[in-house]
């Protein structure tokens, strides 16, 4: 079995930067026994620009400026690989550093580099040690969570597990801060009820990790919809790595895969970019798009949410209201609006645009 485990700034760091050595060490050990096992495991760990913090003397707070990040990323990077390595080796296995930014997993070239890569240190019984190349990504298009990058990864290795390790127990109902006595969900099977927790669950956890129950939820979607089983549990818990490997029933929350795998693109294009708004098409246009693959245009839609811009993603919705695909558009939601009027007032031939192009549209599979 191939695992990809991801673990938080808030995990590994403390609120000044200072590396947590007893976390790395229990995770390294938790790896250690299972790779005894007979299993493979990929490594993604955030914590770079927190553990940069106290080495440049930001111990107060975390800067809010990009480039400073990235500086600290570039010096917190190297210890925190420098004591992974540490642990690994007195477990006598060895570590390597891989550092990837969205463009590796959006262009096909790219995406087999890293692909071949990351199964070359597989094979080669090396631990891959996963993190977003903080110091030089592109800050438009980075994503500055890792949790999704973990999905990706998942997807990219074949991996059988995605396990998201968090400073809480799993994924509950309601805040656990404030209703006490909220229970763990131990399984999500279905989709709807993933994007409605999506939805619920806002922004991030902390003011240290990016990104919060809201993020890990949607790279389980990700991992979901790559055929990968994930698991949200809290990494200081007992043998999580093990158990979860062994699927047993008390550790955290698990999102059960969907049965059909999308591509790497089709990922990237339907779940990496979160939604911007979404767009409800007519049952001739959802035919369309689901039975021939043809591009949408806006003659089929019916109605439109939120203020997205040309190249931002959305939703396509049919007339059951289900989510059937995602994609960038490639009209405002203000052009939309006044074609949608136009469409109304019977000029139809006249005014129909391609608002996603087939290419880019990610038609999610009828479980
Ligand atoms: N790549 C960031 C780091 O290593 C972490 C992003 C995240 O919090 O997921 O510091």
């Amino acid at each position: 079995m191939t695992v990809v485990v991801k673990i938080g700034t808030s995990s590994i760091t403390e609120a000044d930067g200072t590396i947590k050595s007893e976390a790395i060490h229990k995770l390294t050990s938790e790896i250690a026994a299972v790779i005894a096992t007979g299993q493979q495991v990929v490594v993604v760990s955030s914590g770079a620009i927190g553990a940069g913090l106290p080495v440049l003397g930001f111990e107060q707070g975390w800067p809010k400026d990009s480039v400073t990040l990235q500086a600290l990323s570039a010096v917190g990077q190297s210890r925190l690989m420098a004591l992974y390595q540490r642990n690994l080796d007195s477990f006598g296995l060895i570590c390597g550093q891989v550092l990837l930014v969205p463009r590796d997993f959006l262009e096909r070239a790219q995406y087999l580099h890293a692909q071949h890569t990351l199964n070359k240190l597989l094979e080669l019984g090396v631990v891959p040690i996963v993190n977003e190349n903080d110091a030089v990504a592109d800050d438009a298009i980075r994503w500055g969570d890792n949790d999704r990058i973990a999905a990706l990864v998942a997807h990219m290795v074949r991996a059988d597990l995605l396990l998201l390790l968090t400073d809480i127990a799993g994924v509950y109902e309601a805040d656990p801060r404030s209703h006490p006595d909220v229970q763990i969900i131990p399984e999500i099977n279905d989709m709807s009820l993933l994007d409605e927790l999506v939805s619920k669950a806002g922004g991030a956890g902390s003011s240290r990790g990016s990104g919060g129950m809201a993020s890990k939820l949607a790279a389980a979607r990700i991992a979901s919809w790559s055929g990968v089983r994930t698991v949200i549990a809290s990494a200081d818990r007992s043998q999580v790595l093990a158990d979860a490997v062994a699927q047993a029933c008390d550790v955290g929350t698990t999102v059960v895969p969907q049965p059909h795998r999308l591509s790497a693109r089709k990922l990237w294009l339907g779940f990496a970019v979160p939604p911007s708004g979404i767009i409800w098409v007519d049952t001739g246009a959802q035919r369309a798009v689901v039975e021939r693959g043809a591009s949408l245009l806006s003659v089929g839609v019916t109605d439109h949410e939120g203020d997205f811009k040309a190249g931002d993603t959305v939703e396509v919705r049919g007339p059951d209201g289900e989510t059937f695909a995602r994609g960038p558009v490639e009209v405002s939601a203000a052009e939309i609006r006044s074609l949608v009027e136009l469409h109304s007032s019977e000029q139809i031939s006249s005014s129909s645009l391609e608002v996603i192009h087939r290419d880019f549209l990610a038609v999610l599979p009828q479980p």
